[in-house]
């Protein structure tokens, strides 16, 4: 039962948060006529049979042939539209991934696609393709960073037909810069093959991993800052309540120590940071926090700067509290935000961050695919 192979290797993944944080990553399994792809707004972790949708194939080939509108907004909601209409009947309940056709187009059976932030060590590093194509000589296809949809899979598709025309093959890894990774085989173990390859030969060239190990708080209460957070993003939110989430570990401590030091993961690396922890988290100096109303007044100038409450806040020397309206969100925020700390380490391993662009920023932020994803994963 392929389907049910499906759901093994989605989960096997999933529950891993080496692969898999938050709602991200999504999986496949095509024959010759239907492709079943993870649902959008499902997560991986806890995938069943009904959390895939059946896709006609013939149907998304057809896309290939069309010409859509120049303009991304109408180009995307065409797209998205044509990707509905492939749904098989039944499945109309069910919104197919957002990676959809680049699942469809990877011409293999099984295909695994996660954000590792080892992965994204190399994926966002300043010198990921060239790292990349040394340590993955025998096949693998760098894609530079590309909007999100359509226009990705499009330029994963000629790349793909370049590299068959030239090598003869297809590749088994293709790295998205600035996003994650796609492996694919013909059965599930083939792909922990891939990936097992992908982890252990990038691990061996960390020159130094993460230490996220708990500290203890010795600049007394965080919970004063976090009760004043939660109650001045309420006020400016206009929402009755607001939600925060402190951490502390040896890497936040690093990374917060000064607005220097603060640099190296001031920017989303990843659409995934963007959607949960926000692309422009809010430092506050030492100073400024324990000022009488620094909190109040840095939460505020960042909001009018930013238009939107920021959902990860740094404090000097203290640590980072995760924002949101839920207790999940606020918790998801952190946990991305340390996601992209492991990230901003791995990379100085290759040639220091690299974050994406404020162009690729915006567009992630205003993507009304990634605004779905947000809400479901509220
Ligand atoms: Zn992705």
């Amino acid at each position: 039962m392929s389907l049910q192979a499906l759901v093994e290797i989605s989960r096997f993944y999933g529950s891993n948060p080496d692969y898999v944080v938050a709602g991200g990553g999504n999986t496949s399994f095509k024959g010759r006529d239907y492709l079943y792809v993870k649902a959008s707004g499902t997560s991986l972790a806890d995938a069943r049979p009904g959390d895939f949708v059946k896709m006609d194939r013939g149907a998304l080939a057809r896309i290939w042939g069309k010409t859509y509108p120049a303009d991304p907004g109408e180009r995307e909601a065409a797209v998205l539209a044509d990707m509905m209409a492939a749904r098989v009947p039944g499945e109309e309940n069910k919104r197919p991934s957002v990676e959809t056709l680049l699942h469809d187009i990877l011409p293999f059976a099984f295909v695994v696609h996660t954000h590792p932030a080892l992965v994204n060590g190399i994926t966002c590093a300043q010198n990921g393709k060239a790292c990349a194509a040394e340590l993955f000589a025998g096949g693998s296809l760098w894609i530079p960073s590309t909007n999100p949809g359509y226009i990705l899979s499009k330029v994963v598709k000629d790349a793909m037909d370049d590299y068959r025309a030239q090598k003869g093959k297809v590749p088994d890894i293709i790295f998205l810069q600035n996003h994650g990774v796609f492996a694919g085989a013909n059965t599930t173990e083939g792909v922990k093959v891939v990936y097992d390859r992908i982890m252990n030969t990038i691990g061996g060239k960390i020159k130094r991993k993460p230490d996220l190990s708990e500290q203890q708080d010795s600049f007394g209460n965080s919970g004063a800052t976090g009760g004043e957070l939660m109650a001045v993003a309420a006020s400016i939110s206009g929402q009755a309540q607001w939600f925060v989430k402190f951490e502390r570990n040896a890497e936040l401590v690093r990374f917060t120590a000064s607005e220097d030091a603060f640099k190296a993961v001031s920017r989303a690396f990843s659409p995934d940071h963007i959607v949960y922890a926000g692309s422009e988290p809010l430092f506050i100096d030492a100073a400024v926090a324990g000022s009488a109303g620094g909190i109040r007044e840095a939460l505020k100038n960042h909001t009018e700067k930013t238009g939107v409450v920021p959902k990860t806040v740094a404090v000097q020397g203290l640590g980072v509290f995760g924002m949101g309206s839920s207790e999940n969100a606020a918790a998801n925020a952190v946990r991305l935000f340390n996601d992209a700390v492991k990230v901003a380490v791995y990379t100085e391993s290759f040639g220091g961050p690299l974050f994406m662009s404020p162009e690729q920023t915006a567009f992630i932020t205003n993507w009304e695919v990634e605004r779905y994803r947000t809400k479901v994963a509220q």
